[in-house]
């Protein structure tokens, strides 16, 4: 089967397109034939190797797939159902879905949810998901519609689209922080009622700032993260998913103890089979499916490897699907 093979030799990370022997997949109990793969930041760092994403070599990048069981002996799953698979370690610890097949435990997938297809379920794939896990940490902190703005960042990439279509679609009121004024119309388009440059939130941090927003996901981390904590309404909240700024956090206690913020941590690795199946069933209900499609681009299998350095450039924009078997 063609996989794209991350492999280290003394050191030295090297990654390649190859035909791999199926018998080398990991143990599992559900045999995918993987219909799309994708690409997000995660295995941006993996293929790129900017960051200790991988823990055994060799390794098959691709933290999500989507595709059709094959064999299974996994009491939910027949061979022919249609699954979901993001993260768990795939594509990290375990072989991943930038490959024809993947092997892996039932208990990691999730059925794919009417109304959306294989396709779409790609197109959503890990950033989406996290995305939604997002708005539901949002909501379970009690943020309603009308309740004041919502702040996005990293708007234009994979995670932030998304959220904005998601909260959008909702009757939320989006604040899209971008770096690239040039997607303003992109994000307008999504549902965003207002573009703020990033350079209003990566300014010194002060421990209280001006209020603004009644609630904030952020996928930056870092003086990002940190400002938007400083300029939440009181009662705010933020889910905090991602670390494209950085990994730090120069915050301070006072948006906690003088305002009651709450910082609400996103994780959609280990994230509990019932939360994933809620996030799912509420993305094939919610996300509108031609902004879905507004937010898609498809990359080829061969491009795969040279199109990963454009996460660490933060150029790329929504999400990217990798058609493997479709
Ligand atoms: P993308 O690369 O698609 O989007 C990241 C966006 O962040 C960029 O498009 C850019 O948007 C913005 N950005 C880039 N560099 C910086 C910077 N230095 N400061 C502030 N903003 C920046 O990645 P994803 O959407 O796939 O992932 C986003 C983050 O979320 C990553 O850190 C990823 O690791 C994390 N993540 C975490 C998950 C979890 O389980 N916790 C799951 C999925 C993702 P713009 O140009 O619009 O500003």
């Amino acid at each position: 089967m063609k996989a794209v093979l991350i492999e280290k030799a003394e050191d030295t990370q090297s990654v390649s397109v190859k035909d791999v022997s199926e018998d080398q997949l990991p143990d599992g109990d559900v045999l995918v034939d993987v219909a799309y793969s994708t690409l997000n930041y995660k295995d941006a760092l993996a293929i790129t190797g900017k960051a200790p994403v991988v823990r055994r070599f060799p390794m098959v990048p691709g933290i999500d797939f989507t595709g059709t069981v094959a064999e299974s002996s996994h009491a939910d799953f027949k061979p022919g159902d249609r699954v979901i698979l993001n993260g768990w370690g795939v594509g990290e610890k375990h072989w991943g879905g930038l490959a024809e097949r993947a092997r892996v435990s039932g208990d990691w997938l999730v059925p794919l949810p009417a109304p959306i297809d294989l396709r779409q379920a790609a197109a959503i794939g890990t950033a989406g998901y996290t995305a939604m896990l997002c708005v539901l940490a949002l909501e379970r902190q009690g943020v309603m519609p009308g309740d004041g703005e919502i702040v996005v960042s990293g708007a234009a990439g994979g995670v932030g689209s998304v959220a904005i279509a998601l909260l959008a679609a909702k009757g939320y009121e989006v604040a899209a922080v971008t770096g690239r004024a040039a997607e303003a119309d992109y994000l307008r388009g999504l549902g965003a009622a207002s573009v703020i440059d990033r350079s209003e939130l990566t300014g010194k941090v002060r421990p209280l700032g001006q209020e603004r927003w009644s609630g904030g996901i952020d996928v930056a981390g870092s003086t990002v993260l940190a400002n938007m904590l400083s300029m939440m309404k009181y009662r705010g909240v933020v889910a905090a998913c991602g670390l494209a700024a950085g990994m730090e956090l120069p915050s301070s206690v006072a948006p906690f103890i003088l305002r009651g913020v709450t910082l609400a941590g996103v994780d959609s690795v280990m994230c509990p089979k019932s939360d994933r199946l809620e996030a799912w069933a509420r993305l094939a209900s919610d996300l509108d499916l031609g902004k879905l499609e507004e937010l898609t681009t498809e990359l080829p299998f061969a491009e795969v490897i040279e199109t990963a350095s454009k996460f660490i450039d933060g150029t790329v924009r929504g999400r990217i699907v990798v058609p493997v078997n479709p």
